[in-house]
């Protein structure tokens, strides 16, 4: 009795929702779908065209060093 209660709760509620495994699938798929290249700093293999073709070490000095930038710059206004 038991057990049979407990199927029938599992099919009723699945225990991923089917949104979450289209959004692993997706995930799965651009990992492997998403090519590479050089890195044109430092020539690393990694870099994409979303991050501007730098790795993602290159892109985070990048990143970090527009920080620094604009905290350098005066208020002008
Ligand atoms: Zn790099």
């Amino acid at each position: 009795m038991r057990k049979r209660a407990n199927l029938k709760v599992n099919t009723q509620q699945p225990v991923v929702p089917p949104e979450f495994l289209e959004t692993a699938r997706n995930s799965v798929f651009e990992t492997k779908a998403k090519k590479t290249y050089r890195c044109r700093v430092c020539g690393a293999d990694g870099a994409t065209e979303q991050s501007e073709m730098l790795c993602w070490v290159c892109r985070r000095l990048k990143i970090s060093a527009w920080r620094e930038i604009e905290q350098q710059v005066p208020l002008s206004e």
